[in-house]
């Protein structure tokens, strides 16, 4: 793999020239690259931003990272000297009376006085509020909720008199995505199958500001076949999600599927049980096909479903993370006769079916290198070996990350002269890098020549 040592010269958003040695211009920013393997950067091809965003910038206030009220103390603490974002708020979850008792305003108060804060209590029921935030919420003015003990701080059951006095639920992308910049991530495809326009509009915002580093592809709902264009943003399938227990009548997705078709979108189905699978590979074969249309998670594919896929064209966007994080617990849910069918690798490859991965954070762990190694070790948490024929090779778990955005399993990106430069540069060789690859650290990661992660 790799061109040996070359230097690469970066002009605007492109890769302007690779060659044995290239003399710096006067005032060039040079970064050496120390030997360590240029790759095109990654992109997740299956997660859910604000989900990730909300997990992030919620504070954990409980067990088992927080168990008595010193340790809650440093932690508010901590997080309130940090820079803010716009709003300005914190957001604590978790917290049990285990910590430091029935906490109210007077006790935040002392903890957090000039920024707003509101911490939920592990049932979810609970929310307690300082005074900074009583008051950015106009809690003192009327209609008042019945469960609110307004001198405490204190709601409960409040929900929604509460979401519709806080401005904006939708949590600022910043953490998110500088998180996923620090390993390699240049883009991104967002699967969230409620997206509409609100949303693919909140991202734009985002990424207008600077908050959002990635190239974003948002999947979504049928609105959004008429999105308005805005830089960072492209709309992608339509994405559909199946459940077993109520699939929609055949025909009712047929139309769905044609209606997104012919819009110019190829249609994503969340399918994780074979029922599913047969049921819309049969609706495909109905309603005719689009370049793009894919499954997302294909968790189990016994023999048959193979050649249902290949003969539909799907790319299938695995998971290889769950086989890390989940593994364990497949092989005790599942009886023993599926197991052999649980979260593919090879077999897609032998089959002729393109193949790409996301880590559908935060529902798994965000860091692609860790997919990328379980996809090639096929290790679960606790030591097994989940199919180990369905390992990869390192170079194939690589390419499951950096096929283009809408083509996932089209192979990876090359780093060429007039490519865009979408990059990341790692701390090590490319024949280190494969021998582990969840201990790859990214040293610099580029999206459009631009630097969104910086060596330290
Ligand atoms: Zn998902």
């Amino acid at each position: 793999m790799g061109l040996g040592r070359v230097d690469v010269r970066v002009e605007a958003t492109h890769v302007a020239k690779l060659s044995q040695r290239i003399e710096p211009y006067p005032g060039e920013v040079v970064l050496d690259a120390a030997g360590g393997a240029l790759l095109p950067g990654l992109h997740d091809h299956h997660l859910h931003l604000l989900s990730l965003a909300k997990a992030l910038d919620s504070i954990p206030c409980g067990p088992p990272e927080v168990s008595n009220e010193a340790q809650l103390t440093a932690q508010l603490k901590r997080h309130a000297a940090t820079a803010a974002d716009d709003d300005g708020w914190l957001r604590g979850i978790g917290y049990h009376e285990a910590v430091a008792g029935d906490i109210d305003r007077a006790w935040l108060d002392t903890v957090v006085p000039d920024r707003p804060l509101r911490i939920q209590h592990r049932s979810g029921r609970l929310w307690m509020f300082n005074s900074a935030a009583l008051a950015r919420i106009g809690a003192g003015a009327p209609p008042f909720h019945p469960g609110a003990d307004l001198a405490g701080g204190r709601f409960l059951d409040a929900d929604d008199w509460l979401r519709a006095r806080l401005p904006d639920q939708r949590p600022p992308l910043r953490l998110a995505s500088a998180r996923l910049a620090e390993r390699g991530v240049v883009g991104v495809t967002d699967a969230t199958p409620s997206n509409g326009l609100s949303d693919y509009r909140y991202f734009a915002e985002q990424h207008a500001r600077g908050h959002l580093l990635q190239e974003v592809l948002i999947m979504g709902s049928a609105e959004l076949r008429l999105a308005e264009r805005h830089d960072g943003v492209a709309v992608g399938p339509t994405k559909i999600h199946l459940h077993e227990s109520a699939l929609p009548d055949f025909d009712d997705l047929c139309a769905a599927i044609r209606l997104s078709h012919g819009a110019g979108r190829a249609v994503a189905v969340h399918c994780v049980t074979v029922a599913e699978l047969v049921f819309v590979a049969s609706a495909l074969a109905e309603a005719g096909h689009h370049p793009g249309d894919r499954i997302e998670h294909a968790s189990l594919t016994p023999p048959e479903t193979l050649s249902l896929l290949a003969a539909e064209g799907l790319t299938v966007v695995t998971q290889p993370n769950f086989v890390f994080e989940r593994g364990d617990q497949y092989l005790v849910d599942l009886a023993a006769a599926e197991q052999p069918w649980l979260y593919g690798g090879r077999r897609f490859l032998t089959n002729g079916i393109p193949l790409a991965a996301g880590t559908d954070a935060p529902f798994g762990h965000a860091d692609p290198w860790r997919a990328m190694a379980a996809a090639v070790n096929r290790h679960t948490r606790n030591g097994a070996c989940l199919n180990p024929d369905e390992a990869l090779t390192a170079e194939e778990a690589l390419a499951l990350f950096t096929g283009p955005a809408t083509r996932p399993g089209a192979g990876s990106r090359a780093i060429h002269a007039g490519a865009t430069a979408d990059l990341c540069l790692l701390d090590r060789p490319w024949r280190d890098a494969r021998a582990d690859l969840a201990a790859v650290q990214v040293i610099a990661t580029l999206r459009a020549g631009t630097l969104i992660h910086s060596p330290q």
